[in-house]
């Protein structure tokens, strides 16, 4: 059994839905199950079709989902022929499923709405999909992953049911395998055991595929998309990038914590965890060796490059002079948790605490709010935290020339600085 991800830049038109035929043509022999997010950007415009609702601009949202109906029934049109008509009448119970939705009054959190509404697009794409692989030949079986995905109701960011998940992928899913060699199935969304609708966070199908892969315990997990596998660097950046054929799933989590946007950072535990092999390949050539990830060592790692702008950097200074100790780290600590806040990097002195996070939806300024009971409060924002792992002199030289260095913290293997 094999598990394939498709994201949403691997099937944002027709022509890249017929390579996504193309790429399963090369693996005729494998029972998969091929999990698939919503065709390029529908999830931004579906997540404003929520925002309007939620705004009792009902009009806007009807309006703004009209639009994303007729992309849908176009892409249909265009690549269907025998099972047009069937398809189209599928994709309009949908529709109605959101438009019921839009028609209510909002009575109860946005989170909640935005799950409804959302999770459409992974639906849509996969129905569409579906049946053009039939069509082509490729037979297959649409599963709506809300029958299996079993999740909590915490909404937007919902947490996997992992016992009841696993009993309905017995019960579901492997039997459907008697009859086909794939199941075509959407990835990021699930559903509580009310069968109210739930996401599994932005980016999740990544995650789900994981989840199929640790529940099946498949063979492999690929994910495919529009790069080469995984780079060293932003090519963009650092024009001598090199892709990593070969990584552990050690040097993936902390690529994935110091805030390389590889895979997303919940897809390595369920695949580590049974030794699964994780493929990144790339869609537009499936014959590149692309990158896996496994438990293998890794003798001569590159040096990996990781930028993540816009941090902000607090000063937390003791008000009267006394010493940073356990219950100013603690409280620190506390408030980052309640705020719901990650620290990138914390460094204690004598009477400081300095904390770097990212500067994102007015959290560090509450944080600054609530710690300046305690502390004398300063904040610096607008700053880059470069993360150099297995890094070289040549590279600190390289990356930090004409910088100015803010804050440095190093380790043997990784060293990060906060540059101006
Ligand atoms: N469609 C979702 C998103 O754009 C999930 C995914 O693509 O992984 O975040
Ligand atoms: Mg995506």
């Amino acid at each position: 059994m094999k598990v394939f991800k498709f994201g949403g830049a691997s099937v944002n038109s027709a022509d890249r839905i017929k390579q996504l035929a193309t790429i399963l043509h090369l693996y005729p022999h494998d029972k998969k199950v091929v999990v698939i997010s919503a065709m390029g950007k529908t999830t931004n415009a579906l997540e404003k079709v929520a925002e309007a609702f939620y705004n009792n601009r009902k009009e806007e949202a009807l309006e703004l989902f009209e639009h994303i109906k007729k992309q849908h029934l176009n892409t249909a049109k265009y690549l269907l022929v025998t099972s047009a008509n069937e398809t189209d009448a599928r994709l309009s119970h949908l529709f109605t499923e959101v438009e019921w939705t839009l028609h209510d009054e909002p009575a109860r959190d946005f989170d909640y709405y935005y799950d409804q509404i959302v999770c459409i697009g992974e639906l849509l794409s996969t129905t569409i999909i579906s049946a053009y692989l039939n069509e082509k030949g490729i037979h297959n079986k649409w599963l709506d992953v809300r029958d299996v995905f079993r999740t909590d109701d915490h909404f937007r960011n919902a947490g996997i049911d992992w016992a009841v998940t696993g009993k309905n992928i017995r019960e579901k899913v492997v039997p459907v395998f008697d009859e086909y060699e794939m199941v075509i199935t959407q990835g990021f969304i699930g559903a509580t055991d009310e069968n109210e609708s739930t996401t599994l966070g932005r980016e999740g199908s990544d995650y789900s595929a994981a989840v199929f892969g640790n529940l099946l315990n498949a063979e492999q997990v690929i994910i495919w998309k529009d790069v080469a596998g995984i780079m060293n660097a932003d090519p963009k950046i650092f024009p001598s990038a090199v892709v990593m054929h070969e990584l552990n799933y050690d040097e993936i989590i902390e690529m994935a914590y110091y805030g390389a946007q590889v895979v997303h950072p919940k897809t390595i535990k369920p695949l580590e965890n049974k030794a699964i092999p994780l493929f990144v390949k790339c869609f537009l050539d499936p014959l590149l060796p692309g990158t896996v990830i496994q438990h293998n060592a890794i003798k001569t790692p590159p040096p990996v490059i990781i930028i993540k702008n816009n941090q902000a950097l607090l000063h937390l200074h003791s008000k009267d002079f006394s010493f940073i100790e356990g219950s100013a780290i603690s409280h620190l600590y506390h408030l980052l948790a309640e705020k719901h806040i990650t620290a990138n990097l914390i460094q204690t002195g004598a009477v400081i605490l300095m904390v770097c996070t990212d500067d994102k939806e007015d959290k560090v300024n509450r944080l600054a709010e609530a710690a300046s009971a305690i502390f004398d409060v300063q904040v610096e924002k607008q700053l880059s935290l470069l993360t150099i792992r297995h890094y070289t002199p040549e590279i600190v030289a390289e990356m930090t020339e004409g910088k100015s260095i803010v804050l440095q913290q190093q380790s043997s293997q990784t060293v990060q600085f906060l540059l101006r």
